[in-house]
């Protein structure tokens, strides 16, 4: 049975998270959230009061860190975990201020390379749906379906405001808004590998689209490349 690579990439809050693991689950493949392990080096270096100008130092942790995506069954669903060290960080790596600094540990250069060979070595027998910013461009240029998804930065604003809201965490949503402005911002204008669609992905803005007419048109093109229901 032929089982492909689907890229997901697109802004912050464009929903790639939430479409990636729906239409993973549809094929039975494997969800990896590379944002996710850009979160856990944050984390890591927060938590050791490491200068984050200090590109030397963040490389090294990125070297040392041992990072891994597990899948754990919970609620008749399997979870994704993200584990550092051993540790369970998934709840921690979503911390606002976690959010607030990622993108400036994710914009240096062999933070990125140990990254992308880590989510390249996971990926190797396909059937994985992968989202970041980079993936159809550096990490999986030759995946079968490279999806680009982006919506209006208000609604990815409402979107993310919402989801925190469901947490019991109140933000203030304007703020909210200038903060996803200023992480697109240094996403798509770093050296290296920026935030940008690749030339064969194709573009789907879901500021006016359900969540389930996202995903069926994903699933119906991962068929028509031969990607197989579970
Ligand atoms: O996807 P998420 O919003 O959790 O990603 C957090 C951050 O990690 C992004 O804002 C970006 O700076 C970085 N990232 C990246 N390349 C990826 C995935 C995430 O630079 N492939």
């Amino acid at each position: 049975m032929k089982k492909i690579s689907i890229a997901l990439d697109g802004p912050a809050g464009s929903g790639k998270s939430t479409v990636a693991k729906l239409v993973a689950q549809k094929f039975d493949y494997i969800y990896i959230d590379t944002g996710a392990m850009y979160r856990a080096i944050t984390l890591k270096a927060l938590q050791q009061n490491v200068d984050l100008s200090n590109e030397r130092q963040l490389v090294d942790l990125a070297e040392q860190s041992d990072i891994q995506l597990q899948y754990l069954w919970e609620d008749g669903q399997s979870i994704l975990h993200t584990i550092l060290d051993g540790l369970d960080v998934s709840e921690a790596i979503r911390s606002i201020e976690v959010t607030n600094n990622v993108s400036v540990v994710a914009s240096v250069a062999g933070v990125r390379d140990a990254m992308v060979r880590l989510q390249q070595a996971m990926a190797q027998s396909g059937g994985v749906v992968m989202d970041g910013r980079d993936i159809g461009t550096v990490v999986l240029p030759n995946a079968e379906l490279k999806i680009f998804l982006t919506a209006s930065v208000e609604e990815r604003g409402k979107r993310r405001w919402l989801e925190l809201k469901q947490k019991g965490i109140d933000v203030d949503l304007a703020e909210l808004i200038e903060q996803i402005k200023k992480r697109d911002f240094i996403d798509s204008n770093r050296e290296v590998n920026p935030l940008r669609q690749a030339e064969d992905a194709l573009l789907l803005d879901t500021t006016e689209m359900t969540l389930e007419a996202v995903v069926e048109r994903i699933v119906n093109l991962a068929k028509e490349k031969g990607a197989v229901l579970k």
